[in-house]
């Protein structure tokens, strides 16, 4: 059951040694928010490591402090440190994280499919993203927003409702990146480096759009990540599926990403299917218009599985 937000405070004031961390495969939700956080604990005099386990994609190389994220092999633990999981549902979706974690942990999220499973949740699934969660804490607890914590949460928010687009803007989504805009957010200059595009990125793009495939009468469409198309796109393919998502007639869009033989990494979204059910069916969770999975069948299996149970609950 969810704490109370003064309760969330009082069980970071209390430690003196906290484990900032968040999913593999980390999005703007999950960098920006574990940023933020670990700007404020710094900010507030607490000793904070923040950790994922899993490269970062260079387009976050702009915010201040992303090379103080360390990866799990840099850190030695103890029962008396604090583990904060932030944007996830389970231990498990934060990779190699899950051997550092000795001692009691807070879990602040916004996912529906979370498995509720921390010491302390702070769980809000009526939130957009896990930073309007800390903005909407940081403004409770009448805390001191600073310039950096600002762009870090306004991108973590901007990231999660596809920069104000998406159903899951809410008034107060658009309340809280107003507040973090009088904090100092530039959401000019954050926008600029996420879009940004060098030629070779363009031109893979240009052969993934090329490669889109539709499915069941054209509501359907999807992207296969072969290892040949991995070569020239690189291992951060998260932004492709909404060029799926946004064909004309399109409700739900997919892809299917090589990860081994055995192994086939997937994202769901839609406009109006429950893509959190379908992802449930192989294990996975996220949210009913985003979510994910990875299914340990080849490939081409994996996106026959994937398109039968998408038709199925449509
Ligand atoms: P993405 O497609 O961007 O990887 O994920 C979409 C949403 O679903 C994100 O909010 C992500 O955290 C969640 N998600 C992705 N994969 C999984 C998974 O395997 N398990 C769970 N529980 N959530 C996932
Ligand atoms: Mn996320
Ligand atoms: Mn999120």
């Amino acid at each position: 059951m969810n704490c109370s937000s003064q309760e969330v405070c009082r069980v970071l004031q209390q430690y003196d040694h906290i484990l900032l961390t968040a999913h593999v495969s980390p999005d703007g939700d999950a960098i920006g928010s574990l940023l933020a956080l670990g700007y404020w604990l710094t900010q507030e005099g607490r000793q904070a490591v923040m950790v994922i386990d899993d490269d970062i994609d260079d387009k976050f190389s702009f915010l201040e402090g992303i090379d103080q994220i360390r990866k799990p092999a840099d850190i030695v633990t103890d029962a008396s440190w604090l583990t904060v999981i932030l944007d996830a549902t389970s231990p498990n979706r934060t990779g190699g994280v899950t051997d550092l974690i000795k001692g009691k942990i807070l879990n602040i999220d916004h996912h529906i499919s979370n498995d509720h499973f921390a010491d302390w949740e702070y769980i809000r699934p009526d939130f957009a993203a896990t930073g309007e969660i800390l903005t909407d804490l940081f403004t409770g607890w009448k805390a001191s927003i600073s310039p950096a914590m600002a762009d870090a949460l306004y991108m973590a928010v901007a990231t999660d409702c596809g920069f104000f687009k998406f159903s899951n803007t809410t008034g107060n989504t658009l309340r809280m990146a107003a507040v973090l805009v009088d904090c100092g957010a530039r959401p000019n200059c954050i926008s600029e480096h996420l879009e940004a595009q060098s030629m070779v990125k363009l031109h893979a793009l240009s052969e993934v759009l090329r490669h889109i495939e539709l499915f069941d009468d054209k509501h359907v469409a999807g992207i296969t990540f072969t290892p040949e198309v991995l070569k020239y796109t690189g291992e951060h393919t998260g932004s492709y599926i909404d060029y799926a998502r946004n064909v004309k007639g399109v409700d739900v869009a997919f892809t299917v990403k090589y990860i081994s033989a055995q192994e086939t990494r997937v994202s769901l979204r839609s406009k109006t299917v429950d893509v959190n059910a379908i992802a449930a069916v192989f294990g996975g969770g996220g949210h009913v218009r985003a979510a994910g999975c990875t299914i340990y069948e080849p490939l081409l299996t994996a996106k026959k599985m994937v398109v039968k149970e998408i038709i199925g609950h449509k």
